[in-house]
């Protein structure tokens, strides 16, 4: 038997693998019509890979289930973190920075580490050169100061980018402010407590109809303000498929919208960041917050800016459905073990091949009339008032 690996007479692990992702990467550059110019024989390279993640983020996941008259998912867009995926990342704390005032993004450094180090490469070299340097104490205080001052920008992540006036009415607006408006049963892990540093999930975006338009891996904590940022990235490429005039038509679901509106970094022009036209786009289209999760929100204000009923009063013609991303969820995290055993790139790519056949299962089922397979749920809408 040839492999990449020599003649040999067995089959092992290896070359399954091998196999695998060498068949993932031409389908996926035969289907997406990508010109690459490989360097080597090699077709399973990290450059590739690379390459497919860039094309990837470029754009959203194709939506054409020809269904948007029935199931409102031309207007309809729901969000979510899926918090069970979770991939290796530099140890490093890298500040970043985007040009909008009050987002304080977490510090990490986004990079894949390399063998046996916590380190990604470019990090990696002079940090070797340090410990050469220094003393073993020295050293290990030198990247415990690093890690500490990390901790405390997670930590503070939630206060800072909240509002000002946002505590005044301490009890009421307390139960919105806290963390832990998702339903208890949603049973989100609080991350993993390793040496090593993980993302905390993914945080995916899901049509009415099922398909799932874009994903992002999201780091250190569900903080909303790098959730502000996918969003307008999101939104941005969304729009640009959807007539102006319908935009005020247009309604994005997420069970912690209230906190998301209420950031301080939405009282600013946003003009600098986003081109002309589109730099008022999330004032325009309507915000709100799913049935299941509604009942979560104990302030009177969050029922009536974010009542899920508002897309029915708009939209009379279609059945609303907000629980597509719970329901995508429900499947998606069946490819947890599989899915974290991966390193980022092999991880990124298997979730992209994922869910190109899921949406392309989901626009078949579309087109002939039948309903997709969705894992079941615990479905508190109609107890609550929200049908
Ligand atoms: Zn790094
Ligand atoms: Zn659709
Ligand atoms: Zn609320």
């Amino acid at each position: 038997m040839r492999s990449s690996f020599g003649w040999s007479t067995d089959f092992n692990r290896k070359m399954v693998s091998e196999a695998f992702w060498s068949n993932e990467i031409e389908s996926e550059l035969r289907e997406q019509k990508i010109v690459y110019g490989f360097s080597g024989r090699k077709i399973n390279c990290a450059a590739v890979k690379q390459h497919i993640e860039t094309v990837r983020t470029s754009k959203l996941y194709d939506h054409n289930c020809s269904m948007e008259s029935t199931s409102g998912c031309q207007f309809l867009d729901m969000m979510d973190g899926l918090w069970k995926f979770g991939h290796k990342h530099c140890a490093m704390p890298v500040k970043k920075i985007v040009d909008i005032r009050h987002i304080n993004l977490p510090q990490v450094c986004e990079n894949q580490p390399t063998k046996n180090s916590k380190f990604c490469l470019p990090h990696h070299g002079p940090l070797k050169n340090l410990e050469q340097a220094m003393s073993k104490e020295e050293f290990k205080s030198y990247l415990a100061q690093k890690e500490a001052a990390v901790r405390v920008v997670s930590d503070n992540l939630f206060q800072d980018e909240m509002e000002e006036n946002a505590g005044n009415a301490l009890t009421s607006e307390l139960n919105c402010n806290n963390k832990n408006v998702v339903a208890p049963w949603c049973r989100k892990r609080s991350g993993r407590k390793t040496k090593e540093s993980w993302s905390r999930g993914i945080f995916v975006y899901v049509a009415a109809c099922g398909t799932i338009l874009s994903y992002s891996p999201i780091y250190k904590s569900e903080s909303l303000s790098q959730v502000l940022v996918l969003t307008l990235e999101f939104l941005y490429k969304r729009m640009q498929l959807l007539a102006n005039h319908l935009w005020s038509k247009y309604f994005l679901c997420y069970d912690n919208m209230c906190n998301l509106c209420r950031l301080k970094a939405l009282k600013e022009p946003l003009n600098h960041v986003l081109p002309e036209g589109y730099d008022n786009m999330f004032n325009i289209i309507n915000k709100i917050v799913d049935g299941l999760h509604m009942s979560n929100h104990r302030r009177e204000d969050c029922h009536v800016l974010y009542n899920p009923n508002k897309f029915s009063d708009v939209h009379p013609e279609v059945s609303r459905n907000t629980m597509a991303a719970e329901q995508t969820f429900s499947w998606l995290g069946r490819y947890r073990k599989q899915v974290n055993s991966m390193n980022k790139t092999n991880q990124h790519l298997f979730l992209h091949r994922v869910i190109i056949r899921r949406n392309w299962y989901i626009t078949q089922c579309m087109q002939n009339g039948q309903t997709p397979v969705v894992c079941s749920l615990r479905s508190r809408e109609e107890r609550f008032g929200f049908t």
